[in-house]
């Protein structure tokens, strides 16, 4: 049993066909209680029944997960790298992606899922072209959240302060920036003159850095559940451990652990269970 009311992982993948379950438990028995499961691009199925398949698979997962006792919050969406599957099968990238947004958007309007995500843009460099339809994407997407109210995960490069600066233009033009969050953040780029919200990988330096900035914040492991891959990004169970660190480090740690696990994750996905 977590020795906090609620300890959670704003980040990771679990899969059928990773270890699943134990998984799910191993996160338990280090304190772990709710982490929001994000739909991980297995390209297992052909381009036409994509996302229905995978959205389905992601949401029967989590609730797997759940009967362990973990909450979830799910993400579903087309991801970024999506682009060069429909591509090489000869569809439309902008099209398809499209099309998985607003399957997405309603599956998350009937109540199965929480947010949308990964949405933005590849995290290595790519051509223009590529780099411009996945703008369009992007676009269309804060554009679908904004209509039915549903946070927005963002996927992109490693961004310097212009970057941010950029995205956050983007974001104000379609949508509200209190219902956007970059995924896998670097800690260094707290400082930036932009008001995105950041989740952070969960390491030692990282809470170091956050924490003593005194902004908002949330922590993930990014855990790709991946036997061929194990703890990478980093292991399942990091959040939880984390949390005793800053237990021990940090004299007003009640009041991080409401901020990062409770009132920041409510404000963006307004799930019940962060304020019970
Ligand atoms: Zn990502």
């Amino acid at each position: 049993m977590s020795p906090y009311r609620t300890v959670f992982d704003n980040f990771a993948h679990i899969r059928r066909n990773g270890y699943y379950v134990d998984a799910a438990k191993e996160f338990l028995k280090y304190g772990g209680t709710s982490m929001n499961m994000v739909n991980f691009p297995d390209y297992f199925y052909t381009p036409d029944s994509h996302y229905e398949k995978l959205y389905r698979e992601t949401i029967d997962v989590a609730k797997t997960v759940r009967n362990t006792g973990v909450d979830t919050v799910i993400t579903i969406g087309p991801y970024p790298l999506d682009y060069f599957y429909f591509q090489s099968a000869r569809k439309d990238p902008v099209d398809e992606m499209k099309r998985g947004i607003d399957m997405a958007a309603s599956i998350i309007t009937a109540g199965d899922a929480d947010a949308m995500g990964e949405i933005g843009y590849p995290h290595f460099p790519v051509d223009e072209k590529v780099y411009s339809d996945s703008g369009v994407i992007l676009e269309y997407a804060l554009d679908v959240c904004h209509d039915h109210d549903i946070p927005l995960i963002l996927h992109t490069e490693d961004m310097d302060e212009e970057g941010y600066l950029r995205v956050e233009s983007i974001i104000k033009m379609h949508y509200s920036i209190d219902r956007v969050i970059k995924h896998h953040a670097n800690a260094t780029d707290i400082y930036f003159n932009d008001s995105i919200t950041r989740s952070f990988v969960a390491s030692r330096s990282n809470i170091k850095t956050a924490v003593s900035s005194g902004r908002d914040f949330l922590l993930e492991t990014d855990y790709t559940d991946q036997k061929d891959k194990p703890g990478k990004v980093i292991p399942v169970y990091s959040v939880p451990k984390r949390a005793e660190m800053i237990k021990n480090l940090y004299e007003n740690y009640d009041e991080i652990f409401h901020r990062i696990f409770e009132e920041v994750p409510f404000r963006i996905y307004r799930k019940e269970f962060f304020d019970r």
